[in-house]
């Protein structure tokens, strides 16, 4: 392949997709700490992807920031360059490079379903795919959000004595979730972790429907009895977690359709609620991109190759290293 290679690095401009190490130039589909790090010097991304990297890094976080709209294309020496809603987080962006000769597509992380707290996903046509494939087994078929929801709905209104603790990634799936409440008419106050402050305000900025919310403080602690409670997994084990009122424990995560995770993890009520395509997703999108060659660079990458190979698709897996298994 002429325009990138097989590390994401586009040589005729000197640009690498997500870099995990600090570069001159960089493109990133998305504010996750896997795909977008603090240090590079130049960044080309959407507007929200620059905002957020901001909030959690720091102003500096670049040297230069360039945003570049979904759908208007740029031209860099021979390459025309165009992002397209990926889907997955507010502001998350699938990469087109295009030259004379060939279209290559960098999905990104992505999902297809709609989400009232992202730009929802773009199919764009390409000769070279390349996907992630986090869920890339037929196992994964995700749930309507809404019905998963609606039962954490349930357990609070028979549960009001406890509340209700649940497992969120700060950057996304929070936001996801407390809007989703919303949309199911959850009207109470959802009470916040500090670590999910500031990408919640960010999102709330975006008018992005978050009700109201208050961040968990000593004060306030045992207020949360038949309430909900959202903090990042890596919380729920903590001293902080026993503090709050007695808990039902909770995890919002595509993970969740293996029940050996959620036991492991000692959640009691799980919900699939995932910002990954499922393996439906990820195979219709190869079918419609009409792609006649995929690379998967992360995942559950096996079953994609075969199927892509049964179907006529060349298909290569990348095994990209450092690429985390968020959900
Ligand atoms: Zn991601």
């Amino acid at each position: 392949m002429s325009i990138l290679n097989r590390s994401l690095y586009i040589s005729c401009i000197n640009s690498y997709i997500d870099p995990l190490k600090p570069v001159d130039k960089a493109i990133i589909t998305h504010a996750h700490a896997d795909h977008a790090r603090a240090g590079h010097k130049n960044i080309l991304a959407t507007q929200d992807t620059i905002n957020i990297m901001k909030i959690r890094y720091g102003e500096k976080c670049a040297t230069n920031f360039q945003a570049l709209a979904y759908g208007t294309p740029i031209f860099i020496n021979n390459i025309k360059i165009t992002l397209y809603p990926a889907g997955h987080i507010l502001g998350s962006a699938q990469i087109l490079l295009e030259d004379k000769k060939e279209r290559v597509l960098v999905t990104g992380d992505y999902k297809t379903v709609e989400d009232d707290t992202v730009q929802n996903f773009q199919l764009v046509e390409t000769d070279t795919l390349i996907t992630e494939a986090t869920f890339g087994l037929p196992i994964f078929k995700h749930p309507n959000p809404n019905d998963e929801i609606k039962k954490l709905i349930k357990s609070v209104k028979y549960n009001n004595s406890i509340c209700h603790l649940v497992g969120v990634y700060a950057l996304g799936k929070a936001q996801r979730v407390i809007n989703l409440l919303r949309k199911n008419n959850y009207d109470e106050v959802i009470y916040i972790h500090g670590a999910l402050e500031k990408i919640s305000k960010y999102y709330s900025s975006r008018n992005i429907n978050l009700g109201r919310l208050v961040k968990i403080n000593m004060k306030n602690i045992n207020d949360t009895k038949g309430k909900i409670v959202l903090a990042p997994p890596s919380a729920l084990k903590d001293k902080w977690a026993r503090k709050l009122a007695p808990a039902k424990m909770c995890m919002a995560s595509g993970w969740m359709t293996v029940k050996q995770r959620a036991k492991q993890r000692l959640i009691e009520l799980p919900l699939v609620i995932s910002d990954h395509a499922d393996w439906f997703e990820l195979t219709s999108t190869i079918s419609n991109s009409n792609a006649s060659k995929v690379w998967i660079t992360h995942g559950r990458e096996d079953a994609l190759k075969y199927w892509c190979l049964k179907n006529n698709i060349q298909a290569e897996a990348l095994s990209l290293y450092g690429r985390d298994e968020e959900d």
